[in-house]
């Protein structure tokens, strides 16, 4: 479940897409493909509170 149906920046549609994620930790840097939703007008991607918390484990595991 989405949060939002509509951008919280602009007002527009968002879509879903899967779309490439760069995460930062200490000196390591990882891209992996996750679902957002994404406005068309502006690009403010959304992520659900799922793919956040991989983020934060991700984030946390390249620290090390
Ligand atoms: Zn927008």
């Amino acid at each position: 479940m989405m949060p939002f149906e509509k951008c919280p920046a602009c007002g527009n549609e968002m879509i879903e897409k899967e779309v490439e994620k760069l995460l930062r930790g200490g000196n390591n840097t990882a891209a992996l493909k996750v679902h957002a939703e994404v406005c068309l007008r502006c690009g403010e991607r959304l992520y659900t509170q799922e793919t956040v918390r991989k983020f934060e484990e991700i984030r946390a595991n390249l620290e090390h």
